[in-house]
């Protein structure tokens, strides 16, 4: 078989040139890393988890009209997106405090905001990601006014979609982090959600326990990462049927 050829490797995905122009196969890796890659480890079949969440929350995005990338699942561990210009943004929004924001403003996690607000940060891994106004992204030109404009709209559409998925199973979204992409149609410009949206991105709080289902349990030595996943992944009702965490075998009729 020939060898695809690596468009890009970054910390949690590889991304590969596609079977058609326009596509990319974007891999998730085992890999997690926190911290600005300070803490590294490697997390057995979390790459198939957030592989099938995110297949599931843009195909969500899908069928409410949001424009993303996904394409189609091609393997446990692949899927087909769209080749985007990756605007060099996170866009974070948060609903409740956590994380640099509890940090920042002296404020305890889990405190409600008076609405969702949302954050730009650059990505630049050797600044760590500093947070930037809106001045700093026109002024720069990282993005338009009129891409800025599109971003908030696609980030509390997002949000919208994403808290009333995770509510409808239990958990609450504290904040999360999506990446918008450029997509040219004919000589019109479009902005398309990128990137991914999985646990390993977003905060996500059991609403009864307040227990943690994402990153932070990697982040903070909370317990199994894998476990969190699986757990969101199953009340999604989104888990393969061959990832399983039984520990003994069980007995088909
Ligand atoms: N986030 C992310 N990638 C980053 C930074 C943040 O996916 O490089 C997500 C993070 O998982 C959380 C939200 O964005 O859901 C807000 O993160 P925060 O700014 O609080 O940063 P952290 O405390 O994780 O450093």
């Amino acid at each position: 078989m020939a060898r695809r050829k690596k468009i890009y490797e970054g910390k949690a995905k590889i991304l590969y040139e596609g079977p058609e122009p326009g596509t990319f196969v974007q891999y998730f890796k085992d890999d997690a890393t926190a911290f600005n890659a300070e803490k590294k480890a490697t997390i057995d079949g979390k790459g198939v988890l957030n592989n099938r969440l995110s297949e599931f929350f843009m195909k969500g995005l899908t069928q409410i009209g949001i424009p993303n990338h996904f394409l189609k699942r091609l393997n446990m561990r692949e899927q087909l997106i769209r080749q985007v210009e990756i605007i060099p943004l996170e866009v974070i929004v948060r609903n409740f405090a956590a994380g640099s924001m509890s940090t920042r403003l002296g404020l305890s996690e889990g405190t409600a905001l008076p609405r969702p607000i949302v954050e730009f940060c650059l990505k630049d891994d050797k600044l760590g990601d500093p947070l930037v106004s809106e001045e700093h992204i026109i002024a720069f030109g990282w993005a338009s006014q009129q891409d800025l404009d599109d971003m908030l709209a696609l980030a509390l559409r997002v949000n919208d979609f994403m808290s009333g998925v995770m509510l409808a199973v239990g958990i609450k979204l504290v904040d999360f982090k999506i990446e918008i992409g450029r997509v040219w149609e004919n000589d019109f410009q479009r902005l398309i959600v990128a990137d991914e949206i999985s646990p390993d991105s977003c905060r996500l709080w059991d609403v009864e326990t307040g227990q943690k289902l994402d990153k932070d349990v990697f982040r903070r030595d909370l317990g199994s990462l894998t476990d969190a996943y699986t757990e969101v992944a199953r009340r999604l009702g989104v888990l393969p049927s061959n990832v399983t965490h039984a520990t003994k075998p069980t007995l088909i009729n």
